[in-house]
């Protein structure tokens, strides 16, 4: 993992060595997020996207109300999934206007203040659609809707499938003609689409395809709408690099289709922006997870590092948050990071269960008791995807540094 420098053996993130990082923080375990990082993936989007592409972030992958106010005023838009995240989202300074609202399940409270604030709202049932209705006619406020579609393809090689065959997600592809009916009916103000195919997708062709695929189905249920599309939302799921054999994914096909989907864009949806809105890709290389060796011990052979947290901070990294076969995220010693490689071990959490590991036999540099370990591409899905009260640990500290 490149991405961070080294000072005397010790990693650095955001100009401060972990050590240093550990004593801002009171102490390990905890996740530090690098302000400049952030910055250099932003500054990557907006010189190799068309320009004409809004980037929105998805709080969903790393809400920690810092690095979500630094992100609002880089960004053209929040995305949020809950009402909670929509509190964060306005509290971040973020317009109204920039924030759109999905998710499969929302209530009749997260609804009301979404139309009270004046977001965007992906509608993803014929429920939502008439509690929208119901609210706007109560509140005299209209809703601003768009809707989000269950595609009819799946987006291949995806980590994890949110659209296509059946999902609890949108409204399946054949279904949303009778919804933009209803929707129209009902006086609601239509301002587009919202088609999310997947997550952690790591090659562009794919990416490239749904997104073709994304804005053809968009076309065609637009001749169903009451109302030009003025938003196309083509979701998120850019992915990063986590296992051996991982290589990068290459914007540049991805750009040179959005731009061609824009030209088409304005001869076939006249007057509609198209968005993204990411959520791992813009945060997950900027954070680290940092637990302190607590014990060192062997069983039958095998070294054992116990840290003073695992998975109770870090769920995907010990390889239950949608993972099917295990694999270690990369993971060192960080305080150690100069010395030569030579000890096999498992990284494991002070937790009571066997899923609490945090690497499994990986060469790491010989550690001890009091050495820092290091879990990189952290920054998304790690508190916040995380069982922070199983078996009662302090939570895990999390700072914007640098
Ligand atoms: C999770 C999610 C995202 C972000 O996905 P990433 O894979 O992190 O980019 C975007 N949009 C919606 C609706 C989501 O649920």
């Amino acid at each position: 993992m490149d991405q961070f420098a080294v000072r005397d053996g010790e990693l650095v993130v955001g100009g401060l060595s972990l050590s240093e990082l550990a004593a801002h923080a009171g102490g390990t375990p905890f996740f530090a997020y690098d302000r400049a990082l952030l910055d250099a993936r932003m500054r990557e989007l907006r010189e190799t996207l068309p320009a004409r592409i809004e980037l929105h972030y998805a709080i969903k992958a790393n809400p920690h109300p810092e690095l979500v106010r630094h992100l609002a005023a880089r960004v053209d838009g929040l995305d949020v999934a809950s009402g909670g995240e929509l509190a964060l989202a306005l509290q971040a300074g973020c317009s109204a206007a920039a924030i759109s609202f999905a998710g499969p399940g929302k209530s009749r409270d997260e609804l009301e203040a979404a139309v009270a604030a004046g977001v965007l709202l992906n509608i993803e049932s014929h429920r939502e659609a008439r509690e929208l209705a119901d609210i706007a006619a109560r509140g005299g406020r209209a809703a601003r809707v768009a809707v989000r579609v269950n595609p009819d393809f799946e987006l291949k090689s995806s980590g994890m499938r949110m659209g296509g065959g059946a999902k609890p997600f949108g409204v399946d592809a054949e279904a949303v003609p009778a919804l933009l009916g209803e929707i129209n009916r009902m006086g609601l103000a239509f301002e587009g689409f919202h088609i999310f195919a997947g997550s952690q997708n790591l090659r562009a062709d794919a990416i490239v395809e749904a997104q073709r695929l994304s804005f053809e189905l968009a076309v065609r249920l637009a001749e169903h709408a009451s109302a030009p599309v003025r938003v196309l939302n083509l979701g998120g799921g850019f992915g990063i690099p986590y296992f051996p054999g991982d290589s990068r994914l290459d914007l540049a096909p991805i750009a040179d289709n959005l731009a061609t989907l824009l030209d088409e864009a304005d001869t076939r949806l006249p007057g509609a922006s198209l968005a993204l809105e990411l959520g791992r890709y813009l945060v997950g290389e900027a954070g680290v997870y940092v637990c302190r060796v607590v014990d060192r011990k062997e069983s039958r052979g095998q070294v054992f590092l116990v840290c003073d947290g695992g998975l109770n901070h870090h769920l995907a990294a010990s390889g239950n948050f949608g993972q099917v076969i295990r694999k270690n995220f990369p993971v060192a010693i960080g305080n150690r990071m100069d010395a030569p490689r030579t000890l096999v071990a498992n990284v494991v959490g002070p937790l009571c269960t066997p899923l609490d590991v945090l690497a499994e036999r990986m060469t790491l540099a010989d550690a001890q008791p009091g050495d820092l370990v290091v879990v990189f591409q952290s920054g998304a899905y790690g508190a916040t995807a995380s069982p922070q009260a199983f078996l009662g640990h302090p939570a895990p500290v999390e700072m914007l540094v640098g």
